[in-house]
């Protein structure tokens, strides 16, 4: 039943393993499809930007790999995404991202919240205890609005980054989540259950239970990731992370292909 549409590869220069190798783990875990969803790359004009991407002269190499995948795993279905970063600005980029390949999903994530700032970069893990948790929290959550208002993505990744490294603003944390979710629910545009956090230290994945519960009053579709930087978290968790959905009343996933999505009812 499950899919896993959040997978990096070596070209970010921080995760092991080609898409063969992920597709190996794929279905050795029985998963009915696998996608890659490597970090994308920046303009050219905008190079080096940081080191955690693929560049753009490294994306025919990304293609292939997919290509060589779906060549030695035919029987899994293996879908072509990009994990894409949104910064304020870079709307006219990520059309043309959208053009280079026929993609069957664009994932849309914020990692940055100011220029140079990457807030799941533990090199500024410090500028949660110099600075404020709630103005860290009220910045993500605008950009990730503005993220999907832009229309641009079919899912957004790890709603509720910031809590990476264990910072979480006091009090309802509602007043983040509900402006979100609105926009998701207004524009169509899925989330994921990234269970990536188990292995932070916030300890849980991410969203947590309370997005996920006004995630599934609005109406907003559901997908179940592992955001694997090698092939031994495939799949990582998602009997814990199906629980979550469970709970909060989802009934039905996700599944991508050319940017369609089809809902896929959970067993
Ligand atoms: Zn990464
Ligand atoms: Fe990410
Ligand atoms: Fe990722
Ligand atoms: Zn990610």
């Amino acid at each position: 039943m499950f899919t896993d549409y959040h997978t990096h590869t070596p070209l970010c220069h921080h995760a092991q393993g080609w898409p063969r190798d992920y597709a190996q783990a794929a279905v050795e875990r029985g998963l009915d499809e696998l996608g890659l969803a490597d970090h994308s790359p920046m303009p050219a004009r905008l190079e080096p930007f940081d080191d955690w991407r693929m560049s753009l002269a490294d994306l025919p190499r990304y293609f292939e790999a997919v290509e060589e995948a779906r060549a030695a795993f035919p029987q899994l279905p293996i879908r072509l995404g990009l994990e894409v970063d949104y910064l304020p600005g870079h709307e006219a980029w990520i059309e043309e991202l959208s053009g280079m390949a026929r993609w069957d999903y664009l994932i849309g994530s914020v990692h940055y919240i100011a220029p140079g700032w990457d807030i799941d970069n533990p090199a500024h893990i410090s500028r949660f205890e110099s600075g404020s948790v709630e103005e860290i929290w009220d910045l993500y959550f605008k950009a990730l609005e503005a993220c999907v208002r832009t229309r641009a993505f079919d899912f957004i990744a790890h709603p509720d980054l910031p809590k990476k490294f264990g910072h979480r603003p006091q009090g309802d944390l509602r007043r983040f989540y509900e402006p979100v979710i609105a926009a998701l629910a207004e524009t169509g545009t899925a989330f994921e259950i990234n269970t990536a956090g188990l292995r932070k230290p916030a300890g849980e994945c991410y969203p947590d239970a309370l997005f996920l519960h006004l995630a599934h009053e609005a109406g907003a579709r559901l997908l179940i990731n592992s955001d694997a930087h090698a092939p031994a978290e495939v799949g990582a968790n998602f009997d814990d992370a199906l629980a979550l959905a469970k709970a909060a009343g989802f009934t039905e996933l996700v599944r991508l292909a050319g940017r369609q999505k089809q809902l896929v009812p959970i067993a």
